[in-house]
């Protein structure tokens, strides 16, 4: 098992309570319901900037291990729920409303204001829905920042943001806890995709932005530019995707057309500016939160968080450090309630992290597994263990 000092080997017994809670041992005696040899037990993967969607199935997080998400602005106002384990649904983490410009929203998913009066009822209302984070977006007033945190604060609002160009500094001195999207941390200047990746592209070993940042979070997502700049330059086929969401990114902005050459060769060099980026900035102590931003273009539920784990031990970061950033807790100890996978016992010890789905998760009491080499047997009404 991953405990909080690192992997234990030997037999371990979890005992899962039908409440949720459960108890991790070597000595209990067993009467295993299900036996898995040369695996390891973890905190199961927490993906903590996902949009849900109705054609993303979040069984599919489930399936490859992911046991909780965190939505950070979407048009679903009744996310689905977890009633027994008859429903594959990860732990939900709300976000929202998205803010951004006042005015008619650029975007669908964002809030609809003109004047900040307007602000403090928007953030009544996510309160209500049950939120426990708002994200600013692009487009929000940089006047308005330390007011709307100090705001978003009192109700016990955490705030996210994906800053304009040049703006992650006032965001960090406004008292917001987390900066998204790594390629958004650039110095003044133009808007946009291409804007930002010709800005990676051209940025030197001298350049020392983004600076100042020091035990600030920051969720990097780095798989949206690696696989925008993948897809560009295979022609938008996204293959091997559901053709229905595939259709829905090809319909995206940046993917409309097909990039220029120019294009390309800035985004693949932006992806590597991208990745140097986070040595410097793990050097600088920045605390990384894991999130794969699905459903962007040529991102896949669950699989995608894997591949962002990859990127990032890629880039140089200590894989098992990378693997608790990504986790809903640093490392199992003797009792809990929060998800645990059960991952091949290879899985953490060298190289890549399997971009497959693990043997088993486990999510308050029931038991999911998405490969199971014998189906469970128990019958259908007392189901705790659940074959996806
Ligand atoms: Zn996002």
């Amino acid at each position: 098992m991953l405990g909080v000092d690192g992997v234990r080997a030997g037999r371990h017994v979890l005992t899962v309570h039908p409440d949720g809670h459960w108890r991790l041992d070597t000595t209990a005696a067993s009467s295993a319901d299900v036996r898995l040899v040369d695996h390891v037990a973890a905190p199961a993967l927490y993906d903590a900037h996902i949009h849900l969607h109705p054609d993303v199935a979040l069984s599919e997080y489930l399936a490859y291990g992911v046991g909780r998400v965190r939505d950070l602005g979407s048009r679903i106002e009744d996310a689905p729920v977890r009633r027994d384990c008859a429903d594959p649904v990860p732990e939900l983490v709300r976000g929202g409303p998205m803010l951004d410009r006042p005015g008619p929203p650029r975007l669908l998913i964002a809030a609809t204001w003109d004047d900040p009066s307007q602000l403090p009822a928007l953030l009544d209302g996510s309160v209500e829905r049950g939120a426990s984070w708002v994200k600013l977006y692009e487009g929000f007033p940089v006047e308005l920042f330390a007011t709307t945190v100090q705001q978003a604060h009192a109700r016990g609002l955490r705030v996210a943001i994906h800053p304009a160009p040049g703006d992650y500094r006032a965001a960090l001195d406004a008292g917001v806890d987390e900066l998204e999207h790594l390629a958004c941390l650039v110095p003044p200047g133009p808007r946009g995709s291409h804007a930002l990746l010709a800005r990676w592209a051209e940025r030197r070993a001298r350049d020392d932005w983004p600076a100042g940042l020091g035990g600030d979070a920051v969720c990097p997502t780095l798989l949206v530019q690696h696989s925008l700049v993948t897809e560009a330059r295979r022609g938008w086929t996204f293959e091997g995707h559901d053709p229905r969401v595939a259709d829905f990114w090809r319909a995206s902005a940046i993917a409309r057309r097909p990039w220029t050459e120019g294009e390309l060769t800035a985004g693949e060099r932006a992806v590597d500016a991208l990745r140097k980026a986070v040595g410097e900035l793990d050097a600088a102590g920045v605390r990384w939160v894991v999130g794969s931003d699905t459903p962007n273009p040529g991102l896949r539920p669950g699989a995608s968080m894997w591949q962002e784990m990859n990127l990032l031990v890629d880039a140089g970061l200590d894989r098992l450090r990378v693997y608790r950033a990504g986790s809903v807790a640093a490392g199992l100890t003797a009792a809990g309630t929060h998800p645990i996978v059960v991952l091949p016992r290879a899985a953490l010890e060298a190289g890549p992290f399997p971009v497959a789905p693990p043997a088993a998760t486990l999510l308050a009491g029931c038991l999911f597994r998405p490969r199971p080499e014998t189906p469970s047997e128990e019958p259908e009404e007392s189901r705790r263990v659940r074959d996806l």
